[in-house]
């Protein structure tokens, strides 16, 4: 089966860490982009195409709860992972409360990021399909067809 590769952005102020993940989801077949700040990463969102956003939290500036809002209200399909610090799962539940798909825990599990990631990238096609399904229905509608 041919993988369809995931565009994945990483927003993290770590270059190391940003640099390390890129390879190693590269070496996965997925299509990496990223950034280094909440406003770099809300830039590239405006000219890339993206599926998954992995969020670093805590950034200095716009943090990633700001950034994720803001990803949010421009880009509601992107899907968010965001990386959190330990003591931070209250962070991490208000992040999923304005809409991040999930979240983990740094260092995190190569393994379970990859898991996670193919979890948000299935919610999002999900999603598209039924947008799709969605308008195919008020098209035909609209051209007065079926009822
Ligand atoms: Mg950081």
């Amino acid at each position: 089966m041919i993988k369809i590769p995931t565009k994945v952005l990483l927003v993290d102020d770590e270059e190391d860490f940003v640099e390390m993940l890129s390879l190693r989801l590269k070496e996965l077949g997925e299509k990496v982009s990223i950034a280094y700040s909440g406003q770099e990463g809300l830039d590239t969102l405006v000219t890339t195409p993206i599926d998954v956003v992995i969020l670093d939290i805590k950034m200095p500036g716009m943090d990633g709860i700001e950034t994720l809002r803001e990803i949010k209200k421009q880009f509601p399909l992107v899907e968010v992972i965001m990386l959190t610090g330990h003591g931070s799962t209250e962070t991490a539940v208000e992040g999923m409360k304005l809409g991040a798909f999930d979240y983990l825990m740094k260092p995190a599990d190569f393994g379970d990021l990859s898991a996670k990631l193919e979890g948000a990238r299935k919610r999002k096609d999900e999603q598209e399909e039924r947008i799709r399904k969605a308008e195919v229905k008020l098209l035909v509608r609209k051209s007065g067809g079926l009822s």
